[in-house]
């Protein structure tokens, strides 16, 4: 038996995730599985990692959060051949809106963003997004309830490992400030009292306010609303799981505002500094942080 760490990243085909993988790989004595929805973008990513010669171990798994079928041939996979399971990155996400008009019009955007700080250079950027009802649904389906799938089926490997660690790929567009309602920011903040179930009835309320076309109305986020619905979720669970399994690193992370096709390759760090963010939380030391939110590899206040 080697005492070799074994990974998964979602969503390891391209942008940050690929650079989770590569990074985590280059370290030594992490065997990687890179995941990807399509076995082709996978495959064509894993020998691009090898052609670069890595010194560890990478290998290829198909995986769609949102189908359980794939997620199940995962586990079953990473049961058969390795028992366990050490580091989860939990990074594919959509961006649950689509731009309607073509954001590479640089000159009007930057005559628009000049004088912003970040923030608001984001909010700008972001109004030109088309949020229908179902891109909305999707962005929940995903970044919330196929995270959530992929940490239930894969957590009896995570618990068979003697330092098992998730790191829930988030935002700061997950931050709780972005909500305006303040009986539900601090709902969403009281960890001790927050419940799956809760969170479940709040994400069908989000919908159900969207349909309605109350989204603002509602105090819900605005602007790729339903991204940040989901990523604002997605922190709330992770610290529910951390509270629940205290054997586990169960923590969230931003890794910065990273060119990737998610930011339409806008924004001021590499993928390679993103996940540099990440793969920091991954690696912290034993004993260290859970049920925390990382901003760019420290921690940070929700
Ligand atoms: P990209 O769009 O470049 O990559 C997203 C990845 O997720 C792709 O590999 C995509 O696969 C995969 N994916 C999407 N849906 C699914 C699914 N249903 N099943 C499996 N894989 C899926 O985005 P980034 O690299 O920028 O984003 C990575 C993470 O970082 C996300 O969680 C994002 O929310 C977060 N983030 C990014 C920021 C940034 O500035 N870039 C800022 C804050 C957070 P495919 O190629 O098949 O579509």
């Amino acid at each position: 038996p080697s005492n070799t760490r074994i990974a998964v990243v979602t969503g390891g085909n391209k942008g940050i995730g690929l650079e989770v993988c590569r990074q985590l790989a280059t370290g030594g004595g992490v065997t990687v599985l890179l995941t990807a929805r399509d076995e082709t973008r996978g495959e064509a990513a894993v020998e691009k990692l090898r052609e670069a010669g890595l010194s560890g171990d990478v290998i290829f798994h198909q995986l769609e959060i949102t189908d359980d079928p794939s997620i199940a041939r995962l586990a079953e996979f990473l049961r058969a051949r390795f028992g366990k399971l050490d580091i989860l990155i939990n990074n594919a996400a959509v961006g649950a809106g689509e731009y309607v008009q073509d954001p590479s019009d640089s000159s009007a955007t930057e005559e628009k963003l000049r004088g912003l700080d970040q923030r608001q250079r984001l909010e700008v950027m972001f109004s030109g997004v088309r949020e229908t009802y179902d891109a909305a649904r999707e962005g929940i389906k995903t970044n919330y309830y196929g995270t959530k799938n992929v940490i239930e089926a894969l957590l009896p490997l995570l618990k068979a490992s003697s330092d098992g660690r998730i790191v829930n790929v988030s935002s700061e567009f997950g931050l709780l400030r972005l909500i305006n309602n303040e009986e539900l920011k601090l709902e969403l903040d009281d960890a001790e009292k927050l419940t799956e179930e809760r969170l479940d009835e709040l994400l069908a309320a989000y919908l159900r306010d969207f349909a309605a076309g109350e989204v603002e109305a509602r105090g819900w986020p605005l602007y790729f609303s339903a991204y940040k619905v989901s990523k604002v979720m997605l922190n709330a669970y992770t610290r529910i799981l951390a509270r629940r399994h205290p054997e586990l690193r169960i923590n969230c992370a931003h890794p910065g505002y990273a060119h990737t096709d998610m930011t339409i390759q806008t924004g001021p760090l590499t993928p390679q500094e993103g996940a540099s963010n990440l793969v920091k939380v991954a690696l912290l030391p034993e004993g260290g942080p859970t049920g925390a939110y990382f901003a760019m590899g420290e921690e940070a206040p929700f």
